[in-house]
């Protein structure tokens, strides 16, 4: 099988070229071609001499991922989902606002983490992205964008997407080198030249891939806290049984050592009557006291069967005044695309319909209940 030149960042691209004895500045010059050009064909490749180009033609490719729906939400979100084989997909979502334009990509199939209120674990667990899926997103989307009568009128090297944010379907620390790999492609100049700060990865704490983040590719860091003390997170986050809120908060401290922004966003998820009174706010309040931070606080977003409700307006403007008056920046997100389950949380890669995932699950919970 010939090499997906779209799993290379530029060190690596440099490598290959090396190994076929080629200078490394080619390695620039495909990255431009094919992130900032969108060019598949070598044979456009005008700057590259012939026998180089029908040589990569040969054994090399540049291969996307394939886009199964394209969703248009009414109010601008848009969602793709990206064909990963076998039956399943992925989402990518772009929210356009005023100043800026976020693209949110998923790095796993499924999530083995199992929050209890995450679409995507109660999925399971299928299989980590490649880095040419995980950058091919932001690839699509530019493209798609790009072709968008809306932005027909932009000058060539005009942004419309301003910032990424790890926070599609999976745990990216849990794909820990395709997902490094695919930051230093969005923040090559000669890729997509984002900046530290405009490339956010959320986890949901583990934390020796944190400290290994920190010194690998810093970017801009977001923690999914979702509960104020050990009990309640060790129940609805069950990866802080490994790593527990206390030791999650002395690495959000060391990463802000490296990180471009000297703030940690705390995410919160609001759960009607599981973490969201006033007291929970007060504990919350205690565990960051360290931890130079701002809060987002996510309104769950429901899907079948979660056995959970979403807080009430009330409540959510309550708890956020609690740590508005303690000194905090606090955002609550508003909920994108819901027309097309686009929010957070909704990702499923809607491949296979919903009864099959029914069986699936059902079948998985035997399989877990025989193996025990
Ligand atoms: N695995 C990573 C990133 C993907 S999830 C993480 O957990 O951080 C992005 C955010 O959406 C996380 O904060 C996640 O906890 C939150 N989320 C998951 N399910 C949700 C739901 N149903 N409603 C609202 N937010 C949800
Ligand atoms: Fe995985 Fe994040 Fe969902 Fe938890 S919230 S199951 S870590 S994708």
């Amino acid at each position: 099988m010939s090499v997906n030149l779209l799993n290379f960042d530029k060190q690596q691209l440099t490598e290959y070229f090396e190994s076929i004895g080629e200078k490394p500045f080619r390695a620039k010059q495909l990255m431009r071609w094919m992130h900032q050009f969108g060019v598949l064909d070598f044979e456009q490749m005008t700057d590259i001499a012939k026998p180089l180009r029908e040589k990569l033609a040969r054994e090399t490719s540049i291969t996307p991922p394939t886009v199964q729906i394209e969703q248009i939400s009414n109010d601008g979100t848009r969602k793709w989902l990206i064909d990963t084989g076998a039956g399943n997909g992925v989402e990518t979502v772009f929210i356009p606002e005023d100043a800026r334009g976020t693209l949110c990509i998923s790095s796993q199939v499924g999530c083995a983490l199992e929050c209890t209120f995450c679409s995507t674990g109660r999925q399971g667990f299928n299989r980590n992205l490649n880095v040419s899926e995980i950058i091919g997103q932001l690839w699509l989307a530019n493209q798609s964008l790009r072709q968008d009568a809306d932005y027909g009128l932009l000058a060539k090297d005009d942004r419309i997407i301003s910032n990424v944010v790890m926070m599609g379907m999976g745990e990216p620390l849990a794909n820990y080198r395709n997902v490094v790999t695919a930051l230093h492609i969005m923040l090559d100049d000669a890729a997509y030249g984002l900046s530290r700060r405009r490339v956010t990865l959320s986890t949901s704490g583990l934390v020796p891939a944190m400290d290994k983040l920190r010194e690998d590719c810093p970017v801009a860091l977001a923690v999914s806290l979702h509960a104020p003390n050990d009990k309640l997170r060790d129940e609805i986050v069950p990866i802080n049984k490994n790593y527990p809120i206390a030791e999650l908060m002395a690495a959000c401290q060391r990463y802000l050592e490296k990180a471009p922004r000297d703030f940690v966003t705390f995410e919160y998820v609001m759960l009607d009557g599981v973490n969201d009174t006033q007291a929970h706010a007060k504990q919350l309040l205690e565990i960051v006291k360290d931890v130079p931070c701002k809060f987002n606080l996510i309104p769950f977003n429901p899907f079948p069967d979660s056995g959970y409700d979403t807080s009430t307006p009330d409540n959510i403007r309550r708890f956020r005044d609690i740590l508005m008056q303690a000194g905090y920046v606090v955002t609550t997100r508003k909920t994108r695309g819901e027309d097309i389950d686009a929010a957070c949380g909704q990702l499923a890669g809607k491949v296979q319909d919903k009864t099959k995932r029914t069986e699936q699950r059902i079948l998985r919970k035997i399989h877990l209940e025989s193996a025990a």
